[in-house]
This record gives structure tokens, C-alpha cells and sequence, in this order.
């Protein structure tokens, strides 16, 4: 059932366009191929929202694609895409464009046992491949724009938008749930989310950040299917942890998880968060601040960088560590260097390729002590730190709960934008 949905009825208002987006659409029209604007931004546009990323939808295949443009790049081995790139540095742009997916039942696909990790070798050379529960472990057959609507998650994410006519595209009656803000899965749920546990967390995530409800038949398998979250690779399952943090609704999703019973034993982050956060306690304020400031930056079109946000989530996770060690006897700060060595292995455990966060997670942490020391060269060392910004952020907010004292934070505030007199100053006052 395609239906062709005009402007007078979708209302989309085009000045939230992205001009790079649409470019990248008009580029691959004129080089004779159908395109589209696609999934969550059209879906956002719905509901009069500026999307914050733009995905197209082609009929080209991605070496099509990555001939087309100057900087694009294929990528992605169980899901292949190409990422045409624009500007540089801060406010570079990367749309994803992906060609349309043949919806395939899982008869027609390849079965492998195990994980993509033991099974790679077997997938070689593989286009559409199932480990033994269901669950999708390679997509990557093409097929007709009907096929490519079905085997996407929900109603609302699987409308296409035609820039160059504003018609959207509507197979599955996504025009209709977003006016009435619901999450409809494509399908037969329990099939869906067996075929990719993942969108269990999505419907959460856009539950909270679009405030749509979920259709009852789309919400009643969600507890029983959690349990298949756990054949998702631990890597994929953090970078949704993320997500569910960063859509500036993340007090939302938490909760959402809580009504949907998800809360524990999918992230051990998380656990870490929950369990012992009784109402009340220091590290429920702690945390709650942390991501009601989180959202607030989020929705002042700020960045949030996840290693400040993990970091204020584990935070109490360390300090009971740091206490136990020190008590044992061991000095302060490798105390609180094993500390956190110990928190990254029963938290965030082996992800690889995410040194980088874990260094910035680390420098926070280890910053903390060293604010109380505010001697001359202490205090000049500290603030010339390429983290110092983020630390001392924290240590505001542990301030702010009473964790520290608010002239301490007070006084690297006025220190690290004194200029060389005022900090002497400074220096001199603490003497
Ligand atoms: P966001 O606002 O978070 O970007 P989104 O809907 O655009 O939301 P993406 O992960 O960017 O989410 O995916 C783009 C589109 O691809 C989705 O709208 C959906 O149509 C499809 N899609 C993404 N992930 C899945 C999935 N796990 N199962 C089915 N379809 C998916
Ligand atoms: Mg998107």
C-alpha cells in the first residue's frame, strides 16, 4: 500500500531542511538514481523538529554512492553504508546514505551458529546472514524501496521524503502514528525484536525523546525479549547506552527503561547507578544533577561528551573502591589509580577502541584530589591541563551536592580565569 503524500497533508515544513542533505539527494537524482531523505530525520520533520542528522536512502549501491562524491567513504561490515562528508573539523557533517535493503525472512538467510566474532570466517562472502536465536547478523541485500520500508523498525522511521516534489512515501501508515505521536512496529513484534534485540532500547529512547506512546501489541513483548540483549555484542550495547544518555532526554529514559521493568541487568553501568542510589542518597543527587545538566546542555544545542557523563555515573563506584584501598593502607593516589582500574573491569569492561574515553574518564577522576592541593606550582600545573575544563566541571557539580566545598570550586573558577596578579593573589590567600 505506497501512498504518495503531498505537503498539504504531511505538512513538513522545508525551511528544517538540511541544504547538504538535500544536496546529497539532488546529486544522486541527477545521476538518474531515486532518492530520498529517510528515517528518523523524516520522522522528526513530523513533528516539527529540526533533525539533528540526516540519513538518504538510495537505489544506487554504495560503490555508486562513493563514486558520486568527493569525500565519501564505505563503511560498516554488518550493515555497509557510504558517509558523504562535508566540511571540516567542528562543524563537519556526515550523511549516511544507504541503499535499499531487500526485507528478507530468515528462511532465505544463511545460519550461523555462535557470534559474529567466532563466525566471521563463515560469513565471508555472505550477504544476509542469522545466528541460531534469529538475530540479524549481516544485512546487506539489496532490493525494491517497498522491501527497504518493511524490514525498518518502527512506522514513524520508515517514510521517505523526496526534497525536489515534497512528497513523502508512506507504506506503512507512518504519516498517520507520528500525527498521533505512536511507536508502531513494521511487523510482528516479538519476530522484530528477535531479528535485533536493539530495537527494544530504541523504542525506548524514542519513547522519551519524542514523548510518543508505545502501541500495546509493540510494547507487550518488551520484558520477556530482554533477555536476548544479551547475544548483543557488548560494544553495540554501550554505544546505546550512550544514546540513551545523549538525547537530552536522559532522565526520561531512564525512567522509561524503569516502567518498561528494563532498568536492571542490561548495562552494568546502569546497576552501578541504580542499585545503590536509593532516593535521597548523595549518589542519587549526584547522578540526577549530572544528567538533568546533561539534558540541559543537550537541549541548548551544547555538546556532552560521554567520558564526563560516565564519569559522574561511576564516580561513587570509585570513591567506595579508593576508600576500601586506602583503608587497607595503600597511599592515595594509586589508590585511586587501582581504584578505577577496578571500576573500568566490572563496569565498562573490554570494549576495545574506546582508549581514548577512558583516558578522559580517568583524568577526571584523578584530577579530583589534586584540587585540594593549592599550592603555587600545583595550582599552575593543574590548570594548564588539556582536561582541566572537564575536571573542574566535576568538581563543581560535587560541590553543588555538598560533595565539596563550594569555595574550593569557587576558587579554581576565579584561578583558571584570573590573569597573572589575581592568581598570585589567589595563591597567596590559601598560604
Ligand atoms: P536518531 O534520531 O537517533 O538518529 P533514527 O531513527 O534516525 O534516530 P538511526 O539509528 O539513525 O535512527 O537509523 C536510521 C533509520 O534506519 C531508522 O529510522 C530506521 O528506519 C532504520 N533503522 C536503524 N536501526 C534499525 C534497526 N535496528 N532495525 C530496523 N531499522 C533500523
Ligand atoms: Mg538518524
Amino acid at each position: 500500500k505506497r501512498t504518495e503524500v503531498p505537503e498539504s497533508e504531511h505538512g513538513i515544513d522545508a525551511s528544517l531542511l538540511d541544504e547538504r542533505a538535500v544536496r546529497v539527494v539532488t546529486t544522486l537524482q541527477q545521476a538518474g538514481y531515486e532518492a530520498y531523505i529517510v528515517g528518523g530525520a523524516v520522522r522528526d520533520l513530523m513533528v516539527n523538529r529540526r533533525p539533528k542528522d540526516f540519513d538518504v536512502a538510495t537505489n544506487a549501491t554504495p560503490e555508486q554512492v562513493k563514486g558520486l562524491f568527493r569525500r565519501a567513504f564505505i563503511i560498516g561490515r554488518r550493515f555497509r553504508i557510504v558517509h558523504v562528508i562535508h566540511g571540516r573539523g567542528r562543524d563537519h557533517e556526515v550523511i549516511e546514505v544507504s541503499t535499499f535493503r531487500a526485507y528478507m525472512d530468515n528462511s532465505a538467510a544463511e545460519q550461523v551458529e555462535g557470534n559474529e566474532k567466532t563466525s566471521r570466517d563463515e560469513m565471508a562472502g555472505k550477504s544476509h546472514v542469522v545466528d541460531a536465536s534469529g538475530r540479524v547478523l549481516r544485512d546487506n541485500v539489496w532490493g525494491p524501496q517497498i522491501e527497504d520500508a518493511a524490514r525498518r523498525d518502527f512506522t514513524v522511521n520508515a517514510m521517505y521524503y523526496d526534497p525536489s516534489t515534497r512528497i513523502v512515501i508512506d507504506y506503512h501508515g507512518g504519516i498517520k502514528d507520528s500525527q498521533a505521536r505512536v511507536l508502531r512496529m513494521i511487523g510482528d513484534p516479538e519476530t522484530r525484536y528477535r531479528e535485533d534485540p536493539v530495537r527494544i532500547l530504541r523504542v525506548v529512547r524514542f519513547a522519551a525523546k519524542l514523548g510518543f506512546t508505545i502501541e500495546a501489541k509493540t510494547q507487550k513483548p518488551l520484558k520477556a525479549m530482554a533477555a536476548t540483549l544479551a547475544n548483543v555484542p557488548a560494544s553495540r550495547m554501550f554505544d546505546e547506552m550512550i544514546k540513551l544518555l545523549q538525547t537530552g532526554h536522559a532522565l526520561d529514559s531512564l525512567a522509561q527503561l524503569k516502567a518498561q521493568g528494563l532498568d536492571r541487568g542490561l548495562f552494568p553501568v546502569l546497576d552501578a547507578v541504580l542499585t545503590h542510589a536509593t532516593a535521597g542518597s548523595p549518589r542519587e543527587k549526584f547522578v540526577h544533577l549530572a544528567l538533568k545538566d546533561t539534558d540541559r546542555r543537550v537541549a541548548e544545542g551544547k555538546a556532552v561528551a560521554p567520558s564526563f557523563m560516565l564519569a559522574c555515573m561511576l564516580w561513587h563506584d570509585v570513591q567506595e573502591n579508593w576508600t576500601r584501598l586506602r583503608d587497607a593502607g595503600e597511599h592515595p593516589m594509586p589508590a585511586l589509580s587501582q581504584a578505577i582500574d577496578a571500576v573500568f573491569d566490572a563496569r565498562i569492561g573490554d570494549i576495545s577502541g574506546r582508549g581514548k574515553l577512558a583516558t578522559d574518564m580517568r583524568e577526571i577522576w584523578m584530577m579530583q584530589p589534586r584540587f585540594e592541593r593549592r599550592t603555587g606550582a600545583q595550582a599552575y600545573g593543574l590548570v594548564e591541563q588539556p582536561r582541566f575544563r572537564a575536571g573542574f566541571d566535576f568538581l563543581r557539580l560535587r560541590a553543588d551536592v555538598g560533595e565539596a566545598a563550594v569555595d574550593l570550586a569557587e576558587w579554581w573558577e576565579d584561578f583558571s580565569l584570573g590573569n597573572d596578579a589575581e592568581r598570585e593573589a589567589l595563591v597567596d590567600a590559601v598560604r
